[in-house]
């Protein structure tokens, strides 16, 4: 199968012929349709997470067909469509797994991470992390709902029932979010890079009230800030943009460093927290929620063969909505 493996960090992906994977008694083999690409990816590829399987084909977000099962395997049939998320395995037991925080588990194992991912024709997945998929969408546009969309949902929900939301980072989750956020009944402003003005007129396509720069304080303070870009002096502009008692969520895996800063703008009850991988709830509910909220997701295709210009652009800020290889 063609597959474009990461074989070193801080290195190009380089493409390869590779044997196809045997599905283990628990897992599907999956021929890819589409797989969108993450910012957590291109941490990988940078360096910036430790530690990932190489070589290792990177990917998270993946849509595809099931080609075969292993014997144990029975929640799909053959020819299904399914997703497969971020999480990849957990393993049950732990003190996390036994209270509903699989998210957190101390063995969890992550797809295009420790296990190979979607950026390829084919991959296996254990199928009690596979999910269907509604087909009001096709498998592109689906793509990036299982993590952009997943990831995103989990991060709003840790924001309560504020009911003005700010977003940070109007990237491939935030352009999700927002839809949810909305059809929720709340209302949000989007920030963005100082001067981004074509990010910003996305973001009044989806409904923002009021957009402007990160820098910039809001015309009236908010009752949460989502922060999805990985900049950690956002952390005390948004703390600062917040009101008393509100919450800033930080929902990417990884960020730069957060500059000190005055403990006034955390006082007055104000709470900063990170959101941390998924759990198989928040797939059934997201996915469940994502029709009926009529989310549509915004996306650029390219061919596999060109991952490494789906990182490059996603590196340089310069995609609306989200990045789907297509084998
Ligand atoms: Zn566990
Ligand atoms: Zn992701």
């Amino acid at each position: 199968m063609h597959a474009q493996p990461l074989t070193a960090a801080r290195r190009s992906l380089v493409a390869a012929e590779l044997p196809a994977p045997h599905p283990g008694p628990a897992q599907l083999l999956i021929a890819v349709r589409a797989c969108a690409v993450c910012r957590t990816d291109l941490h990988v590829v940078d360096g910036e997470l430790g530690d990932p399987k190489l070589p290792l084909i990177p990917g998270h977000e993946i849509i595809g067909t099931v080609v075969e099962k292993g014997e144990a395997a029975e929640r799909f049939a053959i020819g299904d469509r399914v997703g497969v998320p971020w999480l990849g395995w957990t393993c049950g037991i732990c003190e996390y797994c036994r209270v509903g925080q699989e998210n957190l588990c101390d063995r969890a194992r992550f797809t295009g991470y420790q296990i190979d991912g979607g950026y390829a024709e084919l991959t296996v997945a254990d199928e009690r992390y596979c999910f269907a998929i509604d087909p009001h969408y096709g498998d592109v546009e689906a793509a990036p709902l299982m993590c952009a969309g997943l990831i995103g949902y989990r991060t709003l929900r840790m924001a309560g029932d504020a009911r003005l939301v700010g977003i940070y980072g109007f990237g491939a989750a935030a352009h999700i979010v927002a839809q949810v956020a909305r059809h929720q009944g709340r209302r949000f402003f989007a920030f963005t890079r100082p001067g981004d003005v074509s990010a910003q007129d996305f973001a009044r396509s989806l409904g923002a009230e009021w957009v402007g720069d990160s820098t910039a304080p809001p015309p009236e303070p908010l009752d949460a800030a989502l922060i999805f870009a990985p900049v950690g002096a956002l952390v005390p502009a948004a703390l600062a943009a917040t009101r008393k008692g509100g919450a800033v969520v930080c929902g990417g895996i990884h960020m730069s460093d957060i500059p000190s800063f005055p403990y006034r703008i955390l006082w007055e009850e104000r709470a900063v927290r990170s959101v941390a991988n998924l759990t198989r709830r928040d797939a059934e509910e997201f996915l469940a929620l994502a029709p009926d909220a009529g989310v549509r997701t915004q996306t650029v295709t390219y061919p596999l063969a060109e991952a490494n210009r789906a990182l490059d652009d996603l590196r340089r800020g310069a995609l609306q909505g989200a990045a789907v290889l297509v084998p």
